[in-house]
């Protein structure tokens, strides 16, 4: 097929945008819509430093390009953000993933922070899933938006991005509608403002398909982990695997299902639920950061004590 801009031959087809593009069409195509996403959501709004969380995947690695091209014109700050969270599983995964961030960062010349977990607090994952009775994914994720908060905030950042996809946020509402989970839909945003003690999230990549995100990694010459992690999956196990399947199934049948889901959701319905109250926050008193209320020590360091056995002071 040839690209319906310049009739050079088409890499790829965009269904709902009625499309084929080639290759550079595709690379300006992409950039446009995350360029216009963070400026219709604006998402750098206030913004003198800002810290992009990069895994090693296909999601943060693109965000890292794409956002450091539109941080350059804006002139803001840059550093990223890697944890190395000692996943090995006879596969060392977390060795090779942090290998391809650091490839990424000296590519682009980017500032970054490499933090390691047992070195730096104590534990690796796959000691949390032989230790604790939990879900591993659930102790990895609290893990990392604990460590991510924290070393954005030591580094000077005041906002925090991160990779998600649109179909990990398509799958993240149809969840929370089938759970009639009203508060996790109500936290579920692009830009998450600074507030309670937290720092400004953003999720430039929100719109972006997740098939669009390995296209340009992969048309780009982005270097990037393609083995998926050792563990389970997702956090809800079988039925949000099936949910995340449906919506992808529902995507093919109808092309452009999953925009329209997430953006009604973002601007008819989140208007709706500015009324729901929010959780006030206390603050830890092992480690100072945010707490539910009523509890005096937060998640992270409850984890981390359990993990290492000892009393945590730092
Ligand atoms: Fe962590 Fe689970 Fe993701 Fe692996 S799959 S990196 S354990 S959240
Ligand atoms: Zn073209
Ligand atoms: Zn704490």
């Amino acid at each position: 097929m040839r690209c319906s801009e310049c009739k050079e031959e088409a890499i790829i087809k965009i269904p709902y945008a009625h499309k084929y593009l080639c290759k550079e069409h595709f690379i300006q195509w992409f950039e446009n819509r995350v360029e216009k996403t963070v400026r219709k959501y604006n998402m750098l709004e206030g913004t003198r430093k800002l810290a992009i969380a990069v895994s090693g995947g296909k999601d943060s690695t693109t965000l890292l390009h794409v956002m450091t091209k539109i941080a350059e014109k804006e002139g803001i700050e840059i550093i990223g953000i890697t944890i190395d969270l000692g996943i090995d599983m006879g596969k060392k995964y977390s060795a090779k993933s942090v290998e391809f961030a650091i490839k990424n960062y000296e590519m682009l010349g980017v500032k970054y922070r490499i933090v390691k977990l047992k070195e730096e607090y104590g534990f690796t994952i796959d000691e949390a899933k032989v230790k604790i009775r939990r879900p591993v994914c659930s102790t990895c994720g609290l893990t990392k938006r604990y460590i991510l908060e924290k070393v954005a905030k030591e580094e000077g950042a005041d906002t925090l991005a991160t990779g998600h996809n649109l179909n990990d946020i398509a799958q993240y509402v149809l969840t929370g509608y089938y759970n009639g989970d009203i508060l996790s839909l109500a936290r579920l945003r692009p830009v998450s403002p600074a507030e309670n003690g937290y720092i400004k999230k953003i999720k430039p990549l929100f719109l972006s398909p997740e098939k669009e995100i390995m296209t340009y990694a992969l048309v780009k010459g982005i270097p990037f982990i393609y083995d998926s992690c050792p563990h389970t999956f997702r956090v809800g196990g079988e039925t949000q695997d099936k949910i995340r399947r449906s919506i992808e199934e529902m995507e093919d049948k109808i092309p452009g299902f999953m925009i329209s889901l997430v953006t009604n959701f973002e601007e008819k319905f989140r208007p709706l639920m500015e009324d729901i109250p929010k959780e006030s926050l206390g603050k830890c008193k092992i480690c100072g950061m945010p707490t539910s209320k009523g509890r005096e020590i937060c998640s992270f360091c409850a984890t981390r004590m359990k993990l290492t056995e000892v009393k945590v002071n730092s």
